[in-house]
């Protein structure tokens, strides 16, 4: 896959995409990422990228020229890329979308700075807005950089294990189980019998549960889409749940 930024901070993906996961996918070829500097889009001395709001108000907007400029020159190489606006009234980032995304050969995103971005550029330009939730960042770069690490993580073979994305917090659609480590015994903290008696099953079967009880502690409303059957049933309904109820 090949992800490309559009960004007025190209130094800021430095540091990360050395680290982790996304290093891994970019040494192994799995992702070619690169950066897309909008002041080389820019035809003023200045390389200007934002100018004052029309009907006055504070701060700047980035203007659409440069933008436009950027994606039609990204839109003429090949693959096709899904051009990606990053803005807090977008559709919000799961892992419904994460997976989708994780398909594609080409994504572009494109990082806003300021006040936002001149309205033309969402509606002549981009294919799809996304935000990563109901907060307001400085600018898209960190939210880019979000949306990268976790559409990187569904693609195969990025995550060491091929199956570890598959269990992972909401992607079976409740909150995963607790996990110890060594030491045994820490602080007089014991790491729970059953993970250390080898049966299989029976870590299993804990492990179920207590993905089952955090989702019902912490995010009831996921065990509304879960995919539950007659035992965890009978195990939520010895917590307290009552799928009638939560409806
Ligand atoms: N004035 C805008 C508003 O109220 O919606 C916020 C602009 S914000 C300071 C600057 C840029 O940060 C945005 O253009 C967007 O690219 C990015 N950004 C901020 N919050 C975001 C979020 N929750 N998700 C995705 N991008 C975000």
């Amino acid at each position: 896959m090949i992800i490309e930024v559009i960004t007025i901070f190209p130094d800021f993906f430095d540091s990360p995409l050395r680290a982790g996961v996304l290093r891994r996918a970019v040494d192994a070829g799995i992702i070619e990422f690169r950066t897309v500097n909008l002041r080389d889009y820019t035809s003023d001395r200045h390389r200007t990228t934002d100018d004052r709001p029309f009907g006055g108000g504070e701060g700047m907007v980035m203007i659409p020229e440069p933008i436009f400029k950027a994606v039609d020159d990204l839109r003429r190489a090949s693959p096709p890329p899904e051009v990606i606006m990053l803005t807090p009234r977008g559709e919000r980032l799961d892992n419904r979308i994460a997976r989708e995304l994780a398909n594609k050969k080409r994504l572009v995103f494109l990082c806003g700075r300021y006040e936002g971005i001149d309205e033309r550029v969402a509606s002549g330009c981009i294919d799809r807005e996304l935000s990563i939730g109901d907060y307001v960042l400085s600018g898209g770069e960190t939210a880019a950089l979000v949306a990268m690490e976790v559409i990187t993580r569904f693609i195969p073979g990025v995550l060491g294990c091929g199956t570890s994305a598959e269990n992972d917090s909401f992607t079976t659609g409740l909150i995963e189980h607790p996990q110890y480590t060594r030491p045994r015994e820490f602080r007089g903290m014991k790491v729970p019998d059953v993970l250390l008696n080898g049966n299989h099953r029976d870590i299993a079967t804990w492990r179920r549960q207590q993905s089952l009880r955090l989702t019902y502690e912490r995010r009831p409303d996921l065990l509304e889409k879960a995919e539950l059957d007659r035992d965890d049933m009978e195990f939520l309904k010895r917590l307290g749940y009552r799928p009638e109820a939560a409806g």
